[in-house]
């Protein structure tokens, strides 16, 4: 059998795996103190919640799923997306008759069949955020505001936020034909996609990625111009939410985002170092999701950021994760009684709250120092079975070389001390 995962399925190997831990620990804490609390979805749900949910004329649904039959004959999806799940979830549990606004994060895999590319898998992770139940613009400028605040926090800088608004389905039905009028002379020489989209959805051929159509883009109308006075006036109040706190974004009237239920503010962050999928995260209204799923209305703005593409970003950016990969102390241990002894002590000082370790595989004192530098130990403790018999044991500062005698019965309480 094959020893290979599926195409665009990564295994995360540690050291890299820490800075999964690390990004989500950041996550967790800025969301945290912006009142977002984490709802667990999911991996896979009804098809038809993403048919609907996404909109059967996206490129989510009509390539990229992962669907099949379950052996109850259900058609079932692994998820492409966190919003879809997080509004059946609100409906399913009725969340909209506790108090408002629900402000959750998620994080997780996320699934799509696409071609495997650099920032482009077929398992990939996001970390999202969605505010139900409440319409306020203040609140599109505070998630926006908060994924910011994680870059920021994560040592991310030089990154554009682009915004837009895609309007409410009045607004749209102008703005569509519209483009239909605009393309309609170059429609012949566009990607099939394009051709399809022309009639079923024309605001997505905005949001084409072949290099020929994106030629035939340039003086597109633009939404803008298109929107109705409650649609502008939200608009115009969320761009002025970000300036009050002095946050530069760009207008970009091309921006209308991969996913059919989103309603005015659209927003991405981009990072043009990372290539053709420049992406870090993205977002936007969604007011007609929870009708379209069979719901009820309910207002919702949120933003879903890939993890790969952050971790991309960091690389690019900065020298040294500020991860701590050390160990505080290494046993090595020297001669049969001595190391059976230390399997004890090392019990105790890991229950005292110390990352501690010794050798398993019966290597030399060498090769037992070369371990404690392998994990970066601050410490080593020498114990052989003659310190065993006195009662002693040698701790080295493995940064100085200095070296200490104590006695064995104090190994605990000294090397607390020594570390906190
Ligand atoms: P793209 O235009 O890159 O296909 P999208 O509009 O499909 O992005 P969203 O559905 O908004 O993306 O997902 C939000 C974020 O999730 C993206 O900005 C990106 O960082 C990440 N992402 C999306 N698809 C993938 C993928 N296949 N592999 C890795 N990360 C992804
Ligand atoms: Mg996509």
């Amino acid at each position: 059998m094959s020893m290979k995962a599926p195409r665009g399925v990564n295994d995360i190997l540690p050291p890299d795996s820490l800075k999964w831990q690390y990004i989500r620990k950041q996550a967790e804490e800025v969301f945290g103190q912006f009142n977002y609390d984490e709802i667990i979805l999911p991996i896979f749900e009804h098809t038809e919640l993403f048919q609907r949910g996404i909109g059967e004329t996206t490129d989510i649904v009509e390539k990229e799923m992962y669907t099949f039959e379950d052996k109850g004959g259900r058609s079932i999806t692994l998820r492409p997306e966190g919003t879809a799940s997080v509004m059946r979830s609100y409906m399913e549990h009725k969340i909209y008759g506790q108090t408002q606004p629900t402000k959750y994060f998620y994080y997780g895999p996320m699934f799509r069949y696409e071609r495997p590319q650099a920032g482009r898998f077929r398992q990939f992770y996001q970390i999202g955020v969605e505010v139900l139940g409440v319409d306020n613009p203040a609140i599109d400028a505070e998630v926006i505001i908060m994924g910011l605040h994680l870059l920021e926090r994560l040592g991310i800088k030089d990154y554009q936020l682009l915004i837009n608004s895609v309007g409410c389905p009045e607004c749209r039905n102008d703005y569509r034909e519209a483009l239909r009028e605009f393309f309609s002379p170059n429609l012949e020489q566009m990607c099939p996609d394009c051709q399809r989209r022309y009639e079923r959805n024309p605001m997505r051929i905005l949001d084409c990625k072949n290099s020929d159509c994106r030629g035939y883009m340039e003086g597109a109308p633009s939404i803008i111009d298109h929107l109705c006075e409650s649609c502008k006036t939200d608009f115009t109040k969320v761009c002025s939410y970000l300036e009050m706190v002095n946050i530069p974004y760009t207008l970009d009237p091309g921006l209308v985002r991969g996913l059919d239920y989103y309603t005015k503010t659209a927003f991405e962050v981009k990072y043009n170092k990372l290539g053709a999928q420049d992406t870090i995260f993205g977002g936007g209204r969604y007011d007609g999701l929870g009708r379209e799923i069979g719901g009820r209305d309910v207002p919702g703005i949120g933003f879903a950021m890939g993890v790969e593409r952050l971790i991309m970003t960091i690389d690019e950016q900065i020298e040294e994760w500020p991860i701590d990969y050390d160990t505080d102390l290494f046993i090595i241990s020297i001669g049969e009684k001595a190391t059976e002894a230390s399997f004890r002590y090392l019990y105790e000082l890991r229950k005292a709250g110390l990352k501690a370790a010794m050798d398993y595989l019966g290597r030399s004192v060498k090769g037992q120092m070369k371990m404690a530098d392998r994990l970066n130990a601050r410490y080593s403790i020498i114990l052989g079975d003659d310190e065993l018999a006195k009662d002693t044991a040698t701790i080295k500062d493995m940064q100085t070389g200095d070296q200490v005698e104590i006695k064995l019965s104090n190994l605990v309480t000294e090397m607390n001390n020594r570390v906190k």
